[in-house]
């Protein structure tokens, strides 16, 4: 049995080990980050952390200063006590899920992760099998089914087209890091030019210098906005920015945008329902591979669909609250 308590805003540690998942932990622990989101970065800026080269550069763009220990996927990294493996989890660039071995069996912990993997990530591949697996399970209800990438990837690219083509600027929502650059990539082989909002800009930048087409893009300028799409957050829709756009369509991307209740209260032209996590299905499928002894489902307020689902796999479960928001 390992020993997991929780720590922090939505990490957790395994004080045997004095390893801290995404959270401070306590002085001298062994500090792995999965991925640059908020919602796992501790708030001290200044800790000496573990964490794959693109979360150290995104991590940095967003003001991180102390110290990255960088890791290769795949390549174990000895402790006291334990050995450590990130391996790929395709919700954004840089993100890693964290597999700790012991001889009191293995630990997986996924941070976020999506399966199939998001084009513009180091891909997904998982562990043999894992004996405690901690997984996020934000879409944690079966009406999350997500439909095929290329064919959402089709819908963003029409979705501009068809507003260019009428002399409208094309407005995608999507938050600053991970789906910004997922559209834009899908965007790059059909438009010719992209603008996006200024604090999207210099996470771009990591992307393009880890190798990752994301089209002819530049930070949003009103004077030259015609003639390209415009990427920003879904909280600047009321913005003056937007509302001086005078022709304009507007399409929100986002796992929730499958809800329709969002539609309405977003007032978007289009719902486009990309998501950089797994759906529920895959997230169940994912917890069979790993025949773990215990899951304990985080990142949701209810698990208890998730737990029934597993139960009836044979899964034993539990659900594992962590305070904090949840993805930006
Ligand atoms: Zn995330
Ligand atoms: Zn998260």
């Amino acid at each position: 049995m390992i020993y997991i308590e929780k720590s922090g805003w939505q990490g957790f540690r395994l004080p045997d080990y004095r390893v801290a998942l995404d959270a401070g932990g306590h002085p001298n622990d062994h500090v792995f980050i999965t991925h640059a989101h908020a919602d796992h970065v501790p708030r001290d800026r200044k800790l000496t952390v573990h964490c794959s080269a693109a979360t150290a550069a995104l991590m940095r763009v967003r003001g991180f200063t102390g110290e990255a220990r960088v890791h290769d996927f795949l390549q174990p990294v000895d402790l006291p006590g334990c050995r450590v493996t990130l391996y790929p989890a395709g919700h954004i660039l840089g993100s890693a899920m964290v597999f700790v071995e012991t001889d009191q069996g293995s630990l997986l912990y996924t941070g976020d992760f999506r399966t199939p993997p998001s084009p513009t990530t180091e891909g997904f591949e998982e562990p043999a099998g894992a004996d405690y697996l901690i997984t996020e399970a934000t879409f944690s209800l079966p009406v999350y089914r997500w439909k095929p990438q290329e064919e959402l990837f089709q819908m963003i690219r029409e979705f501009a087209t068809d507003a260019l083509a009428d002399g409208d600027t094309p407005v995608f929502l999507c938050y600053n890091l991970g789906k910004a650059q997922e559209v834009m990539h899908a965007l790059a082989p059909a438009v010719d030019r992209i603008q996006i909002h200024g604090a999207g800009y210099g996470l771009c930048q990591v992307y393009t210098e880890f190798g990752y087409d994301l089209g002819n893009y530049e930070t949003y300028n009103r004077d030259t906005l015609e003639g390209s799409a415009l990427i920003t957050p879904g909280s600047t829709l009321d913005s003056a920015m937007l509302g001086s756009i005078r022709r304009k369509r507007v399409a929100y991307c986002s796992g929730w945008a499958s809800n329709d209740a969002r539609r309405v209260q977003l007032n978007a032209d289009a719902m486009i329902p990309l998501s950089d996590h797994a759906d529920f299905f895959e997230l169940i499928d994912f917890c069979k591979r790993m025949q773990p002894r215990h899951v304990y489902i985080t990142h949701t307020p209810n698990p208890d669909v998730v737990s029934h689902y597993l139960s009836k796999e044979g899964i034993s479960s539990s659900g594992m609250i962590t305070e904090g928001k949840a993805d930006e």
